[in-house]
């Protein structure tokens, strides 16, 4: 059958029945499409996902966020009603103390704040970034423990720059609070610095005695609202004595705060002049 021996009535009516065909095609497609896997569609996005995962763009990304650690950031809101206590600890850190410090401060939501020497900074970069990286506070003890009242303004300058150094050295940052060696601080010191000066109002005198019951005594009969406590965590009666009065104070109903905690949680305004024993 010839084309052009068709009547135009037929004509048109096949091109008609061709354009009908033409027109359902996509609606077929459609239809088909509708039929949803979603078995399927599980298995494809599980495998998307992996694929994300390996692909090395992917992975390479993941490993920078583990080298930009961020330390743990507490929500105060649920302090904003209870004492609040700092226990801060000197002259460290010794693995094996501020280890056992560090593992035993969950069990009474404690974060604390370390006052670390800089001579020790270099044989105990892990525990320090461990420190930092669980949320407590990363300060300065100056570099080699010598009573700066003896200094002259230069070597004061130069045991704090080169402590902050190392520190940042491990942790990114460089402290912000110093606290002198025994306290020492006057106003030439204060000078010197800007750096917020942080001693103490309740001193455990755990160096002294090194004997549990006696730090938990000292702490737990002078703590108050807005106290900073001095130990030290170079010793293993210390931080047993801090385990020891945290048992009790919470019972008490403090909570552990880092200094830094504590002053946003008593809305301090800290300045570089003063010397701050207790919030
Ligand atoms: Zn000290």
């Amino acid at each position: 059958m010839k084309i052009e021996k068709l009547s135009v009535r037929n004509k048109l009516i096949i091109f008609l029945v061709m354009f009908m065909i033409l027109l359902s095609i996509p609606v077929l497609f459609t239809k088909a499409s509708k039929k949803i896997d979603y078995k399927l569609l599980e298995k494809e996005s599980l495998s998307i996902s992996s694929i994300l995962e390996n692909n090395s763009f992917f992975s390479k990304w993941k490993e920078n966020d583990e080298v930009l650690d961020m330390p743990i950031r507490r929500d105060l809101s649920k302090y904003k009603n209870k004492k609040v206590i700092a226990f801060t600890f000197d002259d460290g850190p010794k693995a094996a103390t501020t280890n056992l410090l560090l593992d035993g401060l969950d069990k009474y939501d404690a974060k604390v704040t370390f006052f670390i020497a800089g001579t020790r900074v270099s044989s105990n970069k892990e525990v320090i970034k461990k420190a930092y990286l669980a949320g407590h506070d990363i300060g300065s003890h100056t570099y080699s423990h010598k009573n700066l009242f003896q200094l002259k303004n230069k070597n004061i300058q130069e045991e704090i720059s080169k402590t902050n150094e190392s520190i940042k050295s491990i942790i990114g940052v460089s402290p912000i609070y110093l606290r002198p060696p025994y306290g020492n601080v006057n106003k030439r010191i204060n000078s010197l610095t800007d750096m917020y000066i942080i001693c103490w109002d309740v001193d455990s005198l755990d160096w002294r005695y090194k004997n549990r019951n006696k730090i938990k005594d000292n702490i737990v009969k002078n703590a108050h609202d807005g106290a900073i406590v001095l130990l030290h965590d170079i010793y293993e009666e210390s931080v047993m004595g801090a385990f020891l009065a945290m048992e009790e104070l919470e019972k008490e109903g403090y909570a552990f705060v880092t200094i830094s905690e504590m002053v946003e949680l008593k809305g301090v305004n800290l300045d570089y002049d003063s010397v701050y024993y207790q919030f």
